[in-house]
This record gives C-alpha cells, sequence and structure tokens, in this order.
C-alpha cells in the first residue's frame, strides 16, 4: 500500500518523544556497580517499590558473577512473595496477516512474496474459536497484522464474534488484542467490544535501529512517535488494560530494558497507572529472514533481562511466549513470569488444520514450544505451579488487576488463588487427561489444605464441588 492513502495519524494530546537515547546510552556507561547499592536496590524493589530508570541501569551494570545471581535470587523471591505459584494461560489466535509494513526481521512483511496471506473469515474464526475452547482455552490474544482492513470495526466486530462463540462448556471470557496502533476513536470502538488488554511494542526503543529496520516507505517505519503513543491513545480512549513490549535481538537488550522501563514509568506519571503487561520476545527465525545476529540475547542474558524487569517493574504481569524453547521457559518463569501462552498455533487457521505441523511461510516466525495445553498443565503442576484461566477481575469490573495484586496485602490468597483453583477444576473436569486429572487433583487438595482462612476454605470448597458434582461453570471471587 502507498503511504499517500494512509489515514491522517492522530496523536495523543499532550503526546512526547519521551526516549532519550543519548541519555539511556549514557545510563549504561555509566560505573560498574557497587554491590552494597545492587543489593539496596533488590531490597528496595523486594519492599514493593518500583525503581527509576537511573537505578534500573545500576542492575544492568552488574556483571560481577554473584552480584547477576543476588539480582536472579531477588527476582524468585520477588515472584514467590508477591505473585506466589500461578500461572496465567492464553493462546494466541493470528487472525489476518496482510500487511502494509515491511518489518525486516518479521515473515508477514509485504516484500515476502513467499508469504501465503490469508484472513480468517467468520466461519474460520468460529472453528478456531471452538477448536481453542475444545482444548480448554478461556483466554485469547486476537493477533492482527497492519493493513487498512483490519481496522477498529473489523477487529470489534471480531472480538464480538469470538465472545459469541460456545463449544459445550467452553467460552472464551477475556479477548486481548495484538494490533497496529489506532487513533482515539479507534480504540473507543475496539474498547466499547468488551476487550481485555491492547497491546502495541514498539519492538526497539533505539531510534536508530527502529529507522533501520523499519523501511521508510511504510507507515511503522516512518512514525516512531505514532507507535510511542499508541497506548497513551488507547488510555484517552478508556482502555486502561495495555500491554507494551520490545522484540529483543534488533539492538542491546540493556537498552531495551531501559527503554521499557522508561515507557512504563511515563505511563504511570500521565495516567497514574503503568502497563498491564510487559512482553520480551527474543527474535526468532522467520520465512525468508536473515538478520545480522549482532545483538541476539545469551540465554543467560534473556535471565537477567527478565529478572531486572520484574525488579525495576514489580506491580506489572510479564508475559512469556511459546517463541522460546520448552526447556528456557521452564528455567526463566521462575524469575518474575506470570503469564504465558500453551498449545499455541500462529499458522492462520492452524488450530484445526494443520495439527502439530509448522508451515514457516504461513507464520511470522517459527515457534518454539509446540506442546499441547494438556502436556504444558501437566509439566506446571509437576513443577508446582498453579496454572490458572482466571478472568475474574476483568468480569467484575476490577481492571488494572496486576496493580491490584500486587498493592493490595492478601489479595492473591484471597482472590488470585482460589479463582485460579476453580479454574483449574473446571479445566480437569472438562478437558484434562487422566494424567493430568490425578496431578491436578492432588494440587488443589494440597493448596486447599494450606489455606488459612477458614470461612474462606469452606466456600472454596462448597464452589469446588459445585463445579464437579452440579457442573456449574465460571464461579469466582
Ligand atoms: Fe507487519 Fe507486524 Fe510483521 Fe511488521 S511485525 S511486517 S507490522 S505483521
Ligand atoms: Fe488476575 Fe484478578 Fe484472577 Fe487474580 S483474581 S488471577 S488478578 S483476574
Amino acid at each position: 500500500m502507498r503511504l499517500s492513502t494512509l489515514p491522517n495519524l492522530s496523536l495523543s494530546s499532550g503526546a512526547r518523544d519521551f526516549i532519550d537515547d543519548a541519555r539511556l546510552e549514557g545510563l549504561l556507561g555509566g560505573p560498574a556497580s557497587e554491590p552494597a547499592v545492587v543489593r539496596d536496590l533488590i531490597a528496595k524493589s523486594l519492599a514493593k517499590e518500583v525503581l527509576s530508570t537511573e537505578e534500573t541501569a545500576v542492575l544492568l551494570r552488574a556483571t560481577d558473577p554473584e552480584l547477576i545471581e543476588a539480582i536472579l535470587d531477588g527476582a524468585r523471591r520477588l515472584k514467590n512473595v508477591v505473585y506466589g505459584n500461578r500461572i496465567v494461560l492464553f493462546a494466541p489466535l493470528y487472525i489476518g496477516n496482510d500487511c502494509v509494513n515491511d518489518c525486516l526481521y518479521c515473515g508477514f512483511r509485504r516484500s515476502n512474496r513467499a508469504a501465503v496471506r490469508r484472513t480468517l473469515d467468520p466461519g474460520d474464526v468460529a472453528r478456531q474459536v471452538t477448536a481453542l475452547e475444545q482444548q480448554g482455552h478461556k483466554r485469547l490474544i486476537l493477533v492482527f497484522g497492519e493493513h487498512p482492513r483490519y481496522d477498529a470495526t473489523f477487529i470489534a466486530e471480531t472480538v464480538r464474534q469470538v465472545y459469541g462463540v460456545k463449544f459445550g462448556p467452553g467460552e472464551i471470557r477475556r479477548v486481548n488484542i495484538n494490533a497496529a496502533p489506532l487513533d482515539v476513536d479507534g480504540y473507543r470502538l475496539v474498547h466499547s467490544a468488551g476487550i481485555g488488554t491492547y497491546q502495541v511494542f514498539q519492538e526497539t526503543y533505539h531510534h536508530a535501529t527502529y529507522a533501520q529496520y523499519h523501511p521508510e516507505n511504510t507507515r511503522k517505519g516512518q512514525h516512531y512517535l505514532y507507535r510511542l503513543d499508541a497506548l497513551d491513545r488507547a488510555q484517552e480512549a478508556g482502555i486502561d488494560d495495555v500491554g507494551i513490549g520490545a522484540l529483543f535481538g534488533l539492538y542491546d537488550w540493556r537498552f531495551e530494558v531501559l527503554g521499557l522501563v522508561t515507557h512504563a514509568l511515563h505511563m504511570q506519571e500521565r495516567f497514574g497507572v503503568g502497563p498491564h503487561t510487559i512482553s520480551f520476545p527474543r527474535i526468532q527465525p522467520a520465512h525468508n529472514v536473515q538478520l545480522p545476529g549482532t545483538w541476539t540475547v545469551s540465554d543467560a542474558d534473556f535471565m537477567r533481562l527478565i529478572a531486572i524487569l520484574r525488579l525495576a517493574v514489580p506491580y506489572t504481569g510479564m508475559i512469556l511466549t511459546a517463541r522460546e524453547p520448552a526447556a528456557v521457559r521452564d528455567t526463566v518463569m521462575e524469575f518474575g513470569v506470570s503469564q504465558i501462552d500453551a498449545g499455541s498455533r500462529i499458522e492462520l487457521g492452524g488450530y484445526t488444520e494443520a495439527e502439530n505441523a509448522q508451515h514457516a511461510e504461513r507464520e511470522q516466525f517459527v515457534l518454539g514450544d509446540v506442546r499441547h495445553l494438556d502436556e504444558v498443565m501437566g509439566e506446571l503442576i509437576g513443577q508446582g505451579h498453579l496454572p490458572s484461566f482466571c478472568t475474574a477481575c476483568y468480569r467484575l469490573g476490577r481492571t488494572g488487576e496486576h496493580f491490584m495484586e500486587f498493592a493490595i496485602p492478601g489479595f492473591i490468597k484471597k482472590f488470585c488463588t482460589p479463582n485460579g483453583l476453580l479454574t483449574l477444576q473446571e479445566y480437569l473436569v472438562d478437558y484434562a487427561s487422566e494424567a493430568t486429572r490425578a496431578a491436578g487433583e492432588r494440587l488443589i487438595a494440597a493448596e486447599v489444605g494450606r489455606m488459612e482462612d477458614d470461612s474462606l476454605r469452606r466456600e472454596l470448597e462448597q464452589r469446588l464441588a459445585r463445579i464437579t458434582g452440579n457442573g456449574e461453570r465460571d464461579l469466582y471471587f
């Protein structure tokens, strides 16, 4: 598509480019971190205080192995103490891969003539959602390329359609969006369809790298600020659950961490609430994509970046996707991840049409973890995690959920854990394999046994029995 046919791009009121590359580079070039200062900052984070960019840079400049271990351990403790053992599960659903952009790292870029283009029609959407419900999913993220056909009206209609698909006891209770930035009116329209989180990733916060990977004759290439301001406009439109992210591997991972933290602090300052989630995908191979690999993030650095993000922005949900292989996912989860996708297929129509097959020319990138949902559930339970499909806060109008679970003492014990157990019980009754069911029942019994609040435990036991005995669903606190 030619740029002249693109709509005028309007910004939020007071939009500004708050990423100062020279300042962030200056922070990264500071002196080696003092052990005592690093330990104080970890303690500050464990006391539930957000870190500044300067303080985050101190953690990023810590290279001594002992200090790195202290940072990893701090993140592990923060995750355990503040968030407990719960992991929320979701699945991505690719709706269409037409795209006017030409991001050099993406299999869907417009110059990749070999990419197979497709947009799901309403029948396709119904079949995909049905298949996801049959697996047991309750939370989806819909993914759209950037193309005029995927405008706000199209996105809103698709969201309504997804909510309307009900198969047996299955239903989708929360639909999140990953799509192109919209203007304020567009976000209002999408918001009216009842979306959860709207995600827009900046990809890279480094201006020169952004220009390098996003050709100038595309909307994304021309408009760093339009993208950076995207979620401010979403907030202005009333969407207060927004997700930021960076694609790690385009530039120095330490710079991108500072970019994400700057973005989070900007939102907190401007709207009184930080981002709902942070995503940190690492670049993966994609069809017809060759990248220099200069900034490839090693597994060891990936752990560090997750741990530092956890400590810097302790109230924000952190999403780890199936781009990463199972072994990496299992390792890094303990440093602060709160949501993962499972049973994912990213080929258009992949939930019904290509069981287990991967077709690179139909995918944005190559998936690292293609385990089935039940397998992931079984493994999470085996590792002591509580897999959860909870959507209670959103359904009860408790938005900003991650902030509440973080900020309100006892919120997790009172709400997140019992709700996670109720959704797990539903899963065990409706969808689980025998082995997962047995392991899940043991986990539920152990968690219920650990509950200190007697009246809450009795109420929970009653609700669990109503799911199993009466066939009731969608019970939550
Ligand atoms: Fe299009 Fe998104 Fe791929 Fe860029 S990353 S080419 S905007 S689908
Ligand atoms: Fe998330 Fe709220 Fe459920 Fe806790 S109770 S898991 S914060 S939706």
